[in-house]
């Protein structure tokens, strides 16, 4: 390795340290131009179904990017750089648009949209989401954001201020990945919000470990006295599947039903199962 004096500090390079910096600007240079050609970034779309009745009442739509020489990038990557960089606020924007143009086509479907802690700090967050759906021809009561609950704990003033401003005017708040972050029980009380989605992790541990059946049933019947609608994550076999269903889940999300797929394969998928 080579070392460099840096003021009184000696900076030591590895090439390895060399090397993720280089493939770190390479992935955000190629990311930043693939959003500006819309080249290799693409919406898909996983179903989400009533428990009830098994019918598809709505999407999520799951943002993919393939890279030529890296093929496909998969969001855990490719989204905490976009954080990092900023790049997300165009990013969101862009998914957000992309998906609500596509589900504006299939009646009565709603489409639930990530979004990023970093998006939260943009002052005109709540105009630039009514617009986006407004110009796809969607109503707002039709549009879900998924938030993190780090992120929404972290939602102070302005950015609490706007997420009010979008549930007046319609649209639904998701808590996303619940039981993975600062959760306590009480903070579904506080929040204001309209779902909130069983992380994946409990989900599917729920039919072999009391532990996560214990959180699984809690959250379920929490979420049922506080009058939120409450979505599992991650269903993947059919155990799984009678679990949340017993445990009073509202919806469910999984790769037993389908993963997500390319919006021109949407209506295959939704003709199907019977609609809403
Ligand atoms: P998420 O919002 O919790 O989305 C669910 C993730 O679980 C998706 O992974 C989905 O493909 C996966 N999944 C769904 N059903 C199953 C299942 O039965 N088993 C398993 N093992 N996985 C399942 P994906 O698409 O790789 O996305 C990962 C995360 O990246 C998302 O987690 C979300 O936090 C983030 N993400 C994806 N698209 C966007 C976006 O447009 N904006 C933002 N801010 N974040 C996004
Ligand atoms: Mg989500
Ligand atoms: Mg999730
Ligand atoms: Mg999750």
């Amino acid at each position: 390795y080579e070392a460099k004096k840096v003021r009184h500090r000696y900076v030591v390079y590895t090439d390895q340290l060399d090397m993720a910096l280089n493939h770190r600007r390479a992935m955000e240079g190629a990311l930043s131009a693939a959003m500006t050609t819309g080249e290799g970034l693409s919406c898909h779309y996983q179903p989400m179904v009533r428990v009830s009745d098994g019918r598809v009442v709505g999407v999520e739509a799951l943002c993919r990017w393939w890279h030529p020489q890296l093929g496909v990038v998969p969001p855990a990557q490719f989204i905490p750089l976009a954080e990092e960089t900023g790049l997300i606020v165009r990013l969101g924007e862009w998914v957000l648009r992309t998906a609500c143009s596509r589900i504006a086509r299939v009646p009565d479907l709603f489409v639930a949209v990530n979004v990023s802690a970093v998006q939260l700090r943009d002052e005109r967050f709540d105009a630039r989401v009514l617009e986006a759906a407004a110009q796809a021809g969607l109503p707002a009561n039709r549009l879900e954001l998924e938030i993190t609950e780090t992120a929404i704990v972290h939602a102070e003033g302005a950015a609490a201020a706007a997420l009010r401003r979008l549930r007046a005017a319609g649209v639904r708040i998701s808590l996303d990945d619940f039981g993975t972050g600062y959760s306590s029980l009480a903070l579904l009380k506080d929040l204001d919000v309209d779902k909130v989605k069983i992380d994946r992790s409990f989900v599917q541990q729920a039919p072999l470990a009391d532990d996560s059946a214990a959180i699984v049933r809690a959250v379920s019947n929490l979420g049922a006295a506080l009058g939120l609608c409450v979505v599992a994550e991650g269903v993947e076999t059919e155990a799984q599947r009678r679990f949340v269903r017993d445990a009073g889940c509202d919806e469910l999300q999984g790769y037993l039903l389908s993963p997500g797929v390319p919006g021109d394969r949407l209506d295959e998928l939704l003709d199907g199962y019977p609609s809403a």
